[in-house]
């Protein structure tokens, strides 16, 4: 049995700990910052005083909001983010929220979660109908026939083969014209052909399945530089064979760039290592031709 004078010490110093409590409290109340936000916390102070340290970890988070410009400043922990005290279940908890600026980020750029890109460039993210304009006539053909097509959808029925040396913007504006439908929530995909079939290749034994299921259903898909893969029996008879006839069928808008005109492309798919296959190559390009309009693209090498 515990003493008088041990329950006595003990009594104290629960007494010595809550006066603390209450001085780092009061303390930390003479900060705005802090009185700012405890004042808007539905907990009282008895509450609040248990969570004095957390909450000036806030409130220093919020002061340092109170004087920055842009994301590119923030100071914070995490950047974009704000130490933030919430009520959960009529508890107090701690999360990190997105500040004005992360918001505003967040919905400027929702619209990149449509497009999906596989080995593709992330400059392609930026790729932007309305810097297009500003650029030579050269490209007058192909331009025009992607604002049509972006007036015109979804009453749509072809996509575009569009062909022409290396480096001239071909990926960058088909990029561009799906940037500018996934800002409308259309869902589209990019994918590099040679990479793809590698990687596809490779996800024999994984998830190869899912990989080609997404690429046959993508509402609209971006085959970019076909032409520049090694021809195999496989890639030609196998993927990309059965995927021009799914979409084919189901009326799926596809488009190409290349760097081959659609008969030296023919020519490309005619020779796999020693073996001529012309029937078969044949058969892919007409069905590339029958979902596709053409357009050539000239000019100089944008290339960096
Ligand atoms: P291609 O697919 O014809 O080989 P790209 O689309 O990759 O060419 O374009 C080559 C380079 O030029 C890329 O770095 C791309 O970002 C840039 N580019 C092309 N068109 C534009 C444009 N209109 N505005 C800004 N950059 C562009
Ligand atoms: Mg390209």
């Amino acid at each position: 049995m515990k003493t008088l004078g041990e329950e006595l010490e003990k009594f104290k110093s629960k007494k010595d700990i809550s006066r603390d409590l209450l001085n780092s409290y009061s303390e930390a109340l003479t900060n705005p910052f802090f009185k700012e936000l405890v004042s808007n916390i539905n907990k009282n102070s008895d509450e609040l005083m248990k969570y004095t340290s957390l909450l000036e970890e806030s409130a220093c988070e919020y002061e340092k909001c109170s004087t920055c410009k842009n994301l590119l400043e923030c100071k914070n922990k995490i950047t974009g983010h704000i130490f933030t005290p919430v009520i959960i279940d009529n508890n107090l908890e701690f999360t990190y929220s997105p500040c004005k600026f992360q918001q505003k980020y967040n919905k400027e750029y929702k619209y990149l979660n449509n497009v999906t890109f596989f080995e593709v460039s992330n400059e392609l993210k930026n790729a932007n109908m309305k810097d297009i304009f500003t650029d030579d006539a050269s490209r007058l053909e192909a331009i025009e026939w992607l604002m049509n097509f972006l007036k015109k959808y979804p009453k749509v029925e072809k996509g575009l083969y569009l062909h022409g040396s290396f480096g001239t913007g071909k990926t960058y504006l088909i990029a561009a014209l799906f940037n500018e439908l996934a800002k409308k929530g259309i869902k589209s995909s990019i994918i590099y052909w040679p990479e793809f079939l590698r990687d596809l290749k490779a996800s024999f034994n994984t998830d190869f399945k899912e990989r080609f299921e997404y690429i046959k259903k993508a509402p609209l898909l971006l085959i970019d530089d076909i032409g520049a893969e090694n021809t195999t029996d496989w890639g030609r008879d196998e993927v990309l064979g059965p995927l021009l006839q799914h979409r084919m069928q189901m009326n799926l808008i596809t488009f190409f760039t290349s760097n081959f005109d659609i008969e030296l492309l023919e020519g490309h798919f005619s020779v796999s290592k020693d073996k001529i296959s012309v029937v078969k190559a044949k058969r892919i390009i007409e069905r590339i031709s029958y979902i596709t309009e053409t357009r050539k693209i000239i000019g100089k090498n944008r290339r960096k």
